[in-house]
This record gives C-alpha cells, sequence and structure tokens, in this order.
C-alpha cells in the first residue's frame, strides 16, 4: 500500500502565526501543510481534503474556533479528524473544557512549545497513517469477500451466523441481515460424515480445531425456499482452538456432480443401448476374473453377434438398425441376474459376463435361451423384423485364464458357431478346429489393420497387344509387411472373411482412397495420363444401402476423370438380383466409370447378365487360361466368350497369362489385354513409373505377336 502524503490544516487569521507554526512543522517527512485564514476558508478546505491534524486556532474574527471544532466534529467525514486547539496563553480551564466539548481532542496554549507541536503532530500523523491502512485493509477484505464466486459464512464458536458475504446471501436465498444471528443448522445439515458425529457443526470444529483447514465436506444446504442444494465446505479458523469461530467458504456443487454423474456414465455406457460399453466390460471382467480366483468360481464370457445384422441395416436404414439394437439390448438385459453384465462391444457385438456359473450347463442354458429369445420377430416402425444371433463362449475357472485369452476363445468359438450355420452358440474347447483359431484370429487382426489405416495396396498392370504398352493396372489389396504375424495373409483368405464380419466396408473404403490418390498422381505426367485404374467392390459393398453416398465422399476428395476408374464386379453381386445392386450400377454407368464383370467363367456366367447388366469389360478367369494349350475345350470356350463380348461390345481382359505359350495361346483369339504375372505382378505404386517405362517389354511383346 502506497502511503500519499499526510495532510495538515492550519488555521489562524493571522498570517505570522501560519508561517511560524508552517516553519516548526517543516522536519515533518511527507507532509503537506494547507493553510485557511479563517474558519470558513478552513471548512472549504475540508470538503476536498482528509486531514491527519487540524490545528486551529480560537481566537478568529467572524467564525471562531470553537464555532469551527463543533462544525467539523458534527460532520460525517470529518468527526474522527483530530483537532487540536491553539488557545491564547491565558486561557482559563472553562476556555479549555469548551475546547473538549466542541471537539478539540488536545489544545497548546501560545506561545506555543516548537518541540511539543513537533511531536504531538508526528503522533497524530502516525495514527492517522494507521487509521487509513486499517480502512484500505477493511474495504480491500470486503471487496474479495464479495468478489469470491464462493459464498463466506463466519460462525461464532456456538454457530451463529456472524458475518455473510453477498454469494452466500444470495445462495441462502435471504438478505444479510434476516440471516446474521441464525444458526448453522438452520441452513445446513450433513451427508456423509464420520460414525463418531451426528453434528456437522461439531464435527467441522473438530476437524478445523485438528488440521487448521477442512475442505471438500460435501453438505446439504436448505435455503430459504427450502430448495436443497449440494454444496462443498472449505472450514477455517481465525484461530486454531477450540471453541473458536469458524469460517465456513461454499459452493454450489449440484451441478457439478450432476456433469461428473454424465460423464461417468457417457464413459461406460453405451449411448444408443444404455448397455455397459467395451470399457467397462473390459474393467469389470478383468476384476471378475480377478475374483474368480480368490473364489475358486467361475467366469464365462459370451460373445454375440447379430447375424446379417448390416443387411437390415443396408435394406432398412440406420434408424430400424438402431431400433433393433437397442430392442436387442433390452432382451438381453431382461434375462440376466442382478450381478450378470450385459455390454454393447460396438457395432453388432455383444457381451454378457457371467459371474459365478456354477457349470457350464448353465452357460449353455443361457446362450440357448439368449439365441431363442433374440430369433422371436422384433415390431420395429410397424414391420415385423426377424434377426438371429451367433453366440461363442469361453470360460475361466478359478481366475486360471486371463482377459485377452478369454477374448480369443470366445472369439474363435462364435467362429465356429457363424462356420456351422449361425442362430446357434458354441461353448470354446481346445479341439475347437485349427482352422476356426485362426480366421478369428486374422478377423482380430484385420480389424486392428483396418483401424490403424495399415491396408497396403499393389498394382498389377494390364498390358494391351495392340498399343503395345500398358494400359491399365488393377488395385489389389495387401496384408501389411510388418507388425501383423510372421506370415503374410493372401487376400483370398482375408477378403472372405472381411466379408463375413463387415469389416469389408471400411477395408473397400481404404482401398478406394488409395486407388484415388495414384489415379490423381498419374494426370500430372503424359506417361501415365492415359491409364486407366480398376478396383474391385465386393457385393456386400455394393449392397449396402449408403454406398453411393460414401463413394461421393471419397471422390470429392480428388480429382480425375471418372471415366478412368473400374470398378470391378463378381457374380455374387447380383446373384439376388436385387432391384438396388441394378440401380447402384447404372449410377455408376452415368457418372461415367467404367464396370467389369470379373472372374467371368467361374460362377453361372449366365449370358443374361451380360445382356441386362451394363457392364463394359469381361474379365476371362485366370483358370481358363491355365488350361489354355492343353486343352481344346478350354480355347474353344475362351474364344465363344471373346466372340460374345465382342457382339456386346464389350472388351477382354485376360487374367493370370503367366507364360509365353499362354500368351501365344490367347492371342490370337482375339484378347489384346493380358493381366498376369508375365508382363507384370502386383506391384507398389512407387515402382509404376519405372515398369511402365521398360523397354524389354516392348521386345516381349513384339516377338510375341
Ligand atoms: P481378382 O480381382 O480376380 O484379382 C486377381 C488375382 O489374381 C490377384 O490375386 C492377383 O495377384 C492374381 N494374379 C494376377 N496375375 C496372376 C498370374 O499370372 N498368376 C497367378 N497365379 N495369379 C495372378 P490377389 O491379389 O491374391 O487377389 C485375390 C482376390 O482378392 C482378387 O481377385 C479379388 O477378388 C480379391 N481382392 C483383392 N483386392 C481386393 C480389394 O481391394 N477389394 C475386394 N473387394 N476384393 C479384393
Ligand atoms: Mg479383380
Ligand atoms: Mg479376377
Amino acid at each position: 500500500m502506497d502511503l500519499q502524503p499526510s495532510k495538515i490544516l492550519i488555521v489562524d487569521d493571522i498570517l505570522h502565526n501560519r508561517i511560524a507554526l508552517t516553519k516548526v512543522l517543516k522536519p515533518l517527512n511527507n507532509v503537506e501543510v494547507v493553510e485557511a485564514s479563517s474558519g470558513n476558508e478552513a471548512l472549504k478546505k475540508l470538503l476536498n481534503n482528509d486531514f491527519s491534524v487540524v490545528l486551529l486556532d480560537v481566537n478568529m474574527p467572524g467564525m471562531d474556533g470553537y464555532e469551527v471544532a463543533d462544525i467539523i466534529s458534527s460532520s460525517q467525514d470529518h468527526k474522527h479528524t483530530p483537532i487540536v486547539m491553539l488557545t491564547a496563553h491565558d486561557s482559563s480551564a472553562s476556555e479549555v473544557l469548551r475546547a473538549y466539548e466542541a471537539g478539540a481532542i488536545d489544545y497548546l496554549t501560545k506561545p506555543i512549545e516548537s518541540t511539543i507541536l513537533l511531536n504531538k503532530v508526528k503522533q497524530f500523523i502516525k495514527i492517522s497513517q494507521l487509521q487509513a491502512k486499517t480502512h484500505y485493509l477493511k474495504s480491500e477484505r470486503e471487496s474479495i469477500l464479495e468478489a469470491a464466486g464462493q459464498g463466506v459464512i463466519k460462525f461464532t464458536s456456538e454457530g451463529n451466523i456472524e458475518f455473510i458475504n453477498k454469494k452466500a446471501c444470495q445462495m441462502l436465498g435471504a438478505v444479510a441481515d434476516k440471516i446474521i444471528g441464525s444458526q448453522f443448522d438452520k441452513w445446513f445439515s450433513h451427508m456423509e460424515i464420520e460414525p463418531d458425529f451426528d453434528d456437522l457443526f461439531m464435527f467441522l470444529q473438530t476437524k478445523v480445531h485438528k488440521l487448521g483447514l477442512y475442505q471438500q465436506q460435501i453438505a446439504k444446504l436448505i435455503d430459504n425456499n427450502k430448495t436443497v442444494h449440494l454444496v462443498e465446505l472449505t472450514c477455517t479458523s481465525p484461530k486454531r482452538q477450540k471453541n473458536y469461530s469458524m469460517i465456513v467458504l461454499f459452493q454450489d456443487i449440484s451441478s457439478r456432480l450432476e456433469m461428473e454423474s454424465k460423464l461417468v456414465h457417457l464413459a461406460n455406457y453405451d449411448t444408443l443401448t444404455q448397455l455397459a460399453n467395451r470399457a467397462c466390460f473390459h474393467d469389470n471382467l478383468a476384476r471378475a476374473i480377478n475374483r474368480s480366483k480368490r473364489l475358486e468360481s467361475t467366469v464365462v464370457l459370451l460373445l454375440l453377434d447379430l447375424d446379417r445384422f448390416k443387411q437390415v441395416n443396408d435394406t432398412l436404414g440406420h434408424d430400424v438398425g438402431d431400433e433393433l439394437l437397442q430392442g436387442v439390448a433390452k432382451r438381453l438385459a431382461s434375462m440376466l441376474r442382478e450381478t450378470d453384465l450385459a455390454a454393447r462391444l460396438g457395432g453388432d457385438e455383444f457381451a454378457i459376463l457371467i459371474e459365478d456359473c456354477q457349470s457350464s450347463i448353465d452357460a449353455e442354458q443361457l446362450a440357448k435361451k439368449v439365441v431363442s429369445l433374440i430369433s422371436k420377430p422384433f415390431l420395429i416402425q410397424d414391420k415385423e423384423i426377424c434377426i438371429e444371433t451367433s453366440i461363442g463362449l469361453s470360460r475361466s475357472i478359478a481366475g486360471k485364464s486371463d482377459k485377452a485369452t478369454l477374448f480369443k476363445w470366445a472369439d474363435i468359438a462364435l467362429y465356429e458357431a457363424k462356420a456351422e450355420g449361425r442362430n446357434c452358440y458354441k461353448l470354446f474347447v481346445p479341439e475347437m478346429s485349427v482352422q476356426a483359431q485362426k480366421q478369428a484370429l486374422i478377423q482380430s487382426q484385420l480389424r486392428q489393420i483396418i483401424d490403424q489405416d495399415l491396408l497396403d495396396v499393389q498394382y498389377q498392370g494390364q498390358f494391351c497387344l495392340e498399343e503395345n504398352r500398358f494400359v491399365g493396372f488393377e488395385a489389389l489389396v495387401r496384408w501389411p509387411k510388418y507388425n501383423f504375424g510372421d506370415t503374410q495373409v493372401s487376400p483370398a483368405q482375408f477378403i472372405p472373411i472381411a466379408e463375413q464380419s463387415h469389416l469389408i466396408h471400411e477395408l473397400g473404403y481404404q482401398v478406394l482412397h488409395q486407388a484415388c490418390g495414384v489415379l490423381q498422381s498419374w494426370q500430372l505426367s503424359s506417361d501415365t495420363r492415359h491409364l486407366t485404374l480398376a478396383v474391385n467392390l465386393s457385393a456386400k459393398q455394393l449392397n449396402a444401402y449408403d454406398f453411393l453416398d460414401r463413394l461421393e465422399h471419397v471422390l470429392c476428395q480428388f480429382d480425375f476423370p471418372l471415366a478412368k476408374l473400374t470398378f470391378e464386379l463378381t457374380e455374387t453381386a447380383f446373384l439376388d438380383n436385387s432391384e438396388h445392386v441394378q440401380k447402384c450400377m447404372k449410377t455408376l454407368i452415368n457418372m461415367g466409370f467404367s464396370l467389369a464383370l470379373d472372374d467371368f467363367g467361374t460362377g453361372y456366367s449366365s449370358l443374361n447378365y451380360l445382356q441386362n447388366l451394363p457392364f463394359d469389360i469381361i474379365k476371362i478367369d485366370r483358370c481358363f487360361i491355365q488350361r489354355l494349350g492343353f486343352c481344346h475345350k478350354t480355347t474353344a470356350l475362351v474364344k465363344a466368350i471373346i466372340n460374345i463380348a465382342d457382339a456386346f461390345d464389350m472388351s477382354v481382359v485376360a487374367e493370370g497369362v503367366e507364360n509365353k505359350i499362354q500368351l501365344d495361346c490367347i492371342a490370337p483369339l482375339g484378347c489384346h489385354k493380358i493381366q498376369g504375372f508375365y508382363f507384370s505382378k502386383p506391384i507398389p505404386k512407387e515402382e509404376i513409373a519405372s515398369l511402365i517405362s521398360t523397354t524389354n517389354i516392348t521386345n516381349k511383346n513384339a516377338l510375341s505377336l
């Protein structure tokens, strides 16, 4: 706090006296002397200044010193200003008394002894500075208390309110006058305190006495309107002694607690179904296994996957899909004991944890009930919807198998259940087929690969014999080289697994995204601008109702002529002859893409498809090419396929041409586009430029023609 100079007012009608007094006061530091030659002038000066002391002459013409002292000491603002009257040397006791009555606190008789005057004034200045400091600290403390976002109440040792700030008044819902003096118990009551106490005030007093500061006590505040709020109290005491007054700071934490409980709920529960979520389920399972170790009991894990849920979602839309998931969740919750836990792990995957399961028969009974309960039709938006579920079970006896193992086993059992024809359950047994174990592992690894966007894509060239150069590439997805198992898994293995577990959708978009990036980069160079790029589409992708929306979402991020992108489909895409698929295919053609019928000759290869569906390209499957040169019938068949393609104005690509013999067989039949190891294996995108500039291909080709 900076100290302002202290001001002293000298009031005397005689100039000589004023000069003499000023001279006496000269040795004082940080002091400003103000002079007034009359009572009136003195009062005027007092209007604008606070003085540490007033030296007031008694005998003045007009208003005398007594009158001036009277006015000063009765004014609200200056009643505490010390007045020292300067009286005549022969003043009587009655005159001195009059001076005191008028409000003077001291008097000096003339002639004035300079050292006495100086020391008196010094004392008054000291007192006035202390007063100013106290006043400042008090007003500072008051403004801090008022500004505090918290309620502040000071209680006497008996628990009566002695002081309350504005915020606390607001929270108690009454004005300070009505609150001061009231008892602690009138407003505050306890939620939970140590069992030795039943009185919250006593409890807090004891804590404060022991600790000095006691924080985070939650209590109930009942305001003037009888509304209950939850508040957090912080208590302290000016003195650390029992039975002393206590200061309590408090804030309303009702909305904070509500928010906290919402956050806890969000972190642990699935918002759609209100079942536990994956994280919460994992925690509970780990704890259950630990308990079962102590109790030597059995924990059972059930993993559920809805069969063909994706189909419902895709054909009837997400709203129906969501309601169906909610319906399934309700049924699951309805059949569990309080100690069991059901969770939605994500998508259409659910899990159930059964603690203290008496025997595996009990668990299997429950699984059987779940399968049959889920298979009963659901009524959603006035439609009867049927869905089935497959369940994999695994168990940990006396905590011997950990959480990860239980999940792995349940996954394998689930895979086996699905393989067995769905709508059934399987309990994991170590003898379970090695094949199922392997596939379950691939599925879980693939999920991680896709989640981390680690899929690799390679590109296999399509060589045109007529143009004597590569005219296109096919994008082929690859298992990433590092981090996922020692062995490479081929797409022929993991694509069907992706299709079965719905991972195919995300896989498809990740491949398309990478392929579009490559196609865009090709537009920058005249060496590559002519190239087309083919991307494989799974039947499942095409069947998804939001396929076109998601396709557009990818395409809008890139810039290349759409005619350069070909989608390869196999017959399975339109086996069920769905209107949706046909509409999608027509839209793709209208957008400018090319469509290729992949692996032609391996399925039904109905000529109907060729007639009714808008394909631009037929890809003759590798199995025909492999038999070329050995089997006359195959040669005739391939020739027929090429002729049909000609008739339908489609171009033909021969797949899987591995050697010169095969090339020499296919070329004369009129197939000019070749895809196979003979010209190029699938390669990373970085190697494309050097492949298309290789001249020896030209030589090879020249020889073969
Ligand atoms: P596909 O679309 O018929 O692809 C051609 C397959 O034949 C590729 O196998 C390719 O590496 C292989 N191939 C090409 N030339 C030769 C050759 O001269 N000899 C031999 N032995 N094989 C050759 P890959 O990459 O293993 O793919 C297998 C299948 O997986 C693909 O058959 C396709 O149906 C599917 N696939 C691959 N990538 C994707 C994709 O991104 N999405 C979808 N949905 N399916 C994909
Ligand atoms: Mg293909
Ligand atoms: Mg093919």
